[in-house]
């Protein structure tokens, strides 16, 4: 497991500006929807998915702000919650619901934030397929990211944490 240096500053925990710089790095994921490729790939551990429900995905985001940020997706590809019909927006919140419960008992966090960004004006890196961003916390993490964007450590811990996830989700099953 890496250690981390983290700043002792107390910042508001919420960081809604951290969330667009997150999702600028979504954007350079070669100008396809990542999303809709991690629906489709053969590969989940390639693409990060943890899970395909029926009407959801659930990725890992590739420039997470914390250990465990995941994205929960509906597998359509559209840009806003009334896009969805009701079946497929319970499917979400059931799917989110789950990983929620997940990310306590495999990461213990102390609080988690769950956030999505409607629009490239509210900072969404991907606009046009929507998805909610779900960010476990820990007391001082707030300068986590600037740490692990300078030192690389981030391949690393993507995929001892995506190993951690999925086998946790067997283990739940
Ligand atoms: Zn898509």
């Amino acid at each position: 497991m890496v250690t981390y240096a983290r700043s002792k500053a107390i910042e508001n925990l919420w960081a809604p500006w951290r969330m667009v710089y997150i999702e600028s790095f979504n954007k350079k994921r070669g100008g396809k929807c990542f999303i809709c490729e991690a629906c489709m790939s053969r590969n989940p551990q390639k693409t990060l998915t943890l899970e395909l429900t029926h009407d959801t995905v659930v990725v890992m985001n590739l420039y997470p702000y914390n250990p465990g940020h995941l994205l929960v997706a509906p597998r359509s590809h559209v840009e806003d919650f009334d896009m969805l019909n009701d079946s497929q927006m319970l499917d979400m919140l059931i799917t989110l619901r789950k990983w929620i419960k997940l990310l306590k008992k495999a990461l213990r966090p102390d609080g988690f934030n769950l956030g999505a960004n409607l629009g490239e004006d509210a900072g969404a890196g991907l606009p046009e397929h929507l998805h909610v961003h779900v960010v476990p916390r820990w007391k001082g993490d707030t300068n986590f990211m600037p740490t692990t964007a300078s030192t690389k450590v981030v391949p690393e811990l993507l995929e001892d944490t995506y190993n951690k996830l999925s086998s946790m989700r067997r283990k739940l099953a």
